[in-house]
């Protein structure tokens, strides 16, 4: 689900969201998280924050506690396996060590 589908499921408004750059840099979106705004939706310290783009109220900052990060998983671009297969080469590449849990495959790597 992308950001727009969970504020939507969790009955977000744009409106009462912090406008937000529409393209934020990483270290922009790490300066809000270490804020640790409220939870845009029940008001718990955040955990995580985005940017929602919606046509009426341009960019806007959501920030999610952990129970309703979970409640709205991001999905991804790619299927899992080839994700877990290009973050091995990525981490193989920057020599960090990587340890990984799939229900079919258990434990991998050190
Ligand atoms: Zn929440």
């Amino acid at each position: 689900m992308n950001r727009e589908g969970a504020a939507r499921k969790l009955g977000v408004e744009p409106a009462s969201l912090s406008p937000a750059p529409a393209a934020p840099r990483f270290a922009q979106t790490w300066a809000r998280m270490l804020q640790e705004p409220p939870c845009s939706a029940c008001g718990r310290p955040s955990r995580t924050s985005g940017v929602i783009h919606d046509p009426d109220h341009g960019s806007r900052w959501l920030d999610r506690c952990r129970e309703c990060f979970l409640a709205t998983p991001p999905t991804l671009d790619v299927p899992p396996g080839r994700f877990l297969e290009e973050l091995r080469e990525v981490a193989a590449d920057a020599r960090l060590r990587l340890r990984t849990y799939t229900d079919e495959a258990g434990w991998e790597g050190e």
